[in-house]
C-alpha cells in the first residue's frame, strides 16, 4: 500500500464540481502524468494532493495513511508549481539552502548539498547568481533543486517544462527523466498538457476531462492523434 492513492475524490468550487470521483494510484517511486486540456482540473488535482483544497467527498492516502487533517507542511511533499515561488532577495544557493536548513542540516553539509543539488539540475557554478537574473528555465531548475533538497516523499510538479523554449525544454526533460527514474527517487505526480512531456517522464498517464479520469495507462498504450 505504498505510494499515493486517491479514492473517489470530489472537489467543488461553490456549486461547480471541478474534480468528480477521481480514483488514482501512484505506487512508490513511480511517476504519474496527469494530462488534459486547460480547465479540466489538473492543477486542482495537484493542489488537492498537496493539501491545499478541501474534499467534498473521497479520500487521499499516502503510504496507507489517510491524509485528511494532515496540513500541507506536514505531508512532506515537494511542490514545483508554476512561477514565483523562489525567494527573489536570495541568491540561488540561498534558495536551495533554505530547504536544507528547514530539515536541520548543519552548515557544512548544507554547502555540500547545495553544490550537489545544483549539479544535479545542471546549474553547477550558479550558487551566487541572483534569482532575478535567471532565465525561466533556470528558475524552474532552482525550484526543482529546492524541492529535492527537502527530501520529499512525493514530488508534485505543475507543468514543470511549460513556457520554456524548445532547446531548454528538451534539455530539462532529459534531466528530469534521469532524476525521476533514479533509485530511491520520490513518487511523483506531474501535471501537463503536453503529450510528449508525459511520454518522456511518466510511468503512467491519467487523462482528465472535465474533472473525471477518462483513462489511466502506460504512455505507449495511449491513443495518439495521427
Ligand atoms: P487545469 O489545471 O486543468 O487548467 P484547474 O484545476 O486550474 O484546471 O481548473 C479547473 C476548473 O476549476 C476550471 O473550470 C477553473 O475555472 C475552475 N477553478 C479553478 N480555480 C478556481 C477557484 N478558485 N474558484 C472557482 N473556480 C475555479
Ligand atoms: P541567510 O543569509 O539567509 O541568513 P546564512 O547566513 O545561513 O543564510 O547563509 C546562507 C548563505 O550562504 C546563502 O545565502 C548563500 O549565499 C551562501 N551559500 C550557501 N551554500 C553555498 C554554496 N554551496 N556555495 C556558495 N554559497 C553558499
Amino acid at each position: 500500500d505504498d505510494g499515493l492513492r486517491m479514492n473517489a475524490v470530489t472537489v467543488r468550487y461553490g456549486s461547480t464540481t471541478v474534480l468528480s470521483e477521481v480514483d488514482l494510484e501512484v505506487p512508490r517511486g513511480e511517476v504519474l502524468a496527469v494530462l488534459g486540456p486547460s480547465g479540466c482540473g489538473k492543477s486542482t488535482l495537484l493542489r488537492t494532493v498537496a493539501g491545499l483544497e478541501s474534499l467534498a467527498a473521497g479520500e487521499v492516502r499516502f503510504d496507507g495513511r489517510d491524509l485528511s487533517g494532515v496540513p500541507v507542511h506536514r505531508r512532506g511533499f515537494g511542490m514545483v508549481f508554476q512561477d514565483g515561488q523562489l525567494f527573489g532577495h536570495r541568491d540561488v544557493a540561498g534558495n536551495v539552502e533554505f530547504a536544507l536548513r528547514m530539515r536541520g542540516v548543519g552548515r557544512k553539509r548544507r554547502r555540500a548539498e547545495v553544490d550537489r543539488l545544483l549539479d544535479l539540475v545542471g546549474l553547477a557554478g550558479y550558487q551566487r547568481r541572483r534569482v532575478r537574473q535567471l532565465s525561466g528555465g533556470q528558475a524552474q531548475r532552482v525550484a526543482l533543486a529546492r524541492a529535492l533538497a527537502a527530501e520529499p516523499r512525493m514530488l508534485l510538479l505543475d507543468e514543470p517544462l511549460s513556457g520554456l523554449d524548445r532547446a531548454l525544454r528538451d534539455r530539462l526533460t532529459v534531466d528530469l527523466a534521469r532524476l525521476l527514474s533514479a533509485e530511491d527517487s520520490p513518487t511523483a505526480v506531474m501535471v501537463t498538457h503536453d503529450l510528449d512531456e508525459a511520454f518522456a517522464l511518466a510511468d503512467r498517464v491519467a487523462v482528465l476531462h472535465e474533472g473525471r479520469v477518462l483513462q489511466t495507462d502506460e504512455p505507449r498504450r495511449l491513443w495518439r492523434a495521427p
